[in-house]
């Protein structure tokens, strides 16, 4: 396949997604930008020889998250739309890459991060419960097809919608032309207070020098035990607040 024909298929791919899938966002990152993964992120978890990884996002609806008068729960609500949506896509766009384009193509989204030893066994060390049953990085995906980067609350934040896209990424041996990297100021360098630092209720982020594919870092453990259980518990399903109080999310109310 020569470079016009995957500029065509690749085009094809994003349309299908955009128009026919509804997603907001699209990007494709080509395998070679994958150097540096580690190899349990990698893409190869999913298929033995991908070539490229398409990771599509829905937008939050800023007045459910920002604003709603159900503010216990708003973030959940949407959230579980969102990822309900973004499973769909992911397999309906892996599908249509292999009956159409003939490659192999399969989809992973935010709910494997929730593993079978997390509903068995609890959240006594989300480090093992969750590693294995990762197939890969969507973050580092959205990064690599060129959706944003990755700023201290160690989410995508999306140049024009900030740090509330939800995203779904799919594997696929369809060998895909990549989208350019995102270029925009991230503010975090000058951001003042660093609110998704100091408003995390459970304390759970950092900054992180030196890491080519995010600011922040994120103690799962404790994320995961407040959204999980305690937030659960005090009838407050759901936090997103690392999102909601960046300066980028706010830009686009
Ligand atoms: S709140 Fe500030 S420091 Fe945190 S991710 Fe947003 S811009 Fe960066
Ligand atoms: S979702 Fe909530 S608890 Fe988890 S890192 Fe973000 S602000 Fe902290």
């Amino acid at each position: 396949m020569n470079v016009d024909e995957r500029k065509r298929m690749s085009e094809d791919i994003k349309k299908y997604a955009i128009n026919v899938l509804g997603v907001d966002v699209v990007g494709i990152a080509p395998i070679e930008r994958y150097v540096d993964c580690p190899p349990e992120f990698h893409p190869k978890r999913l298929l033995p020889n991908p070539k490229a990884v398409v990771t599509m996002g829905l937008v939050h609806n800023p007045d459910m998250v920002q604003d709603s008068n159900i503010y216990e729960c708003r973030s959940a609500i949407d959230s579980h739309a969102i990822d309900t949506e973004n499973l769909r896509a992911g397999y309906r766009l892996a599908r249509y890459i292999n009956r159409k384009w003939g490659y192999s193509s399969g989809a992973t989204g935010l709910p494997v991060h929730l593993p079978a030893p997390f509903l068995r066994e609890g959240l006594k060390d989300i480090k093992e419960a969750v590693k294995p049953s990762v197939f890969i990085s969507i973050k580092m995906g959205a990064v690599l097809g060129g959706l944003g980067k990755r700023g201290v609350n160690d989410l995508l934040i999306h140049p024009e919608h900030g740090a509330i896209v939800r995203l779904v990424s799919v594997v696929t041996e369809a060998p895909l032309a990549g989208d350019p990297l995102a270029d925009f100021n991230l503010l975090c360098d000058e951001c003042k207070g660093m609110p998704c630092i100091t408003e995390c209720p459970t304390k759970a982020l950092s900054v992180k020098k030196g890491d080519p594919y995010t600011m922040g870092s994120i103690d799962w453990q404790k994320c995961f035990n407040f959204i999980g259980n305690e937030a659960l518990m005090l009838g407050k399903p759901g936090c997103l607040q690392c999102a909601v109080v960046c300066p980028h999310s706010r830009a686009n109310k």
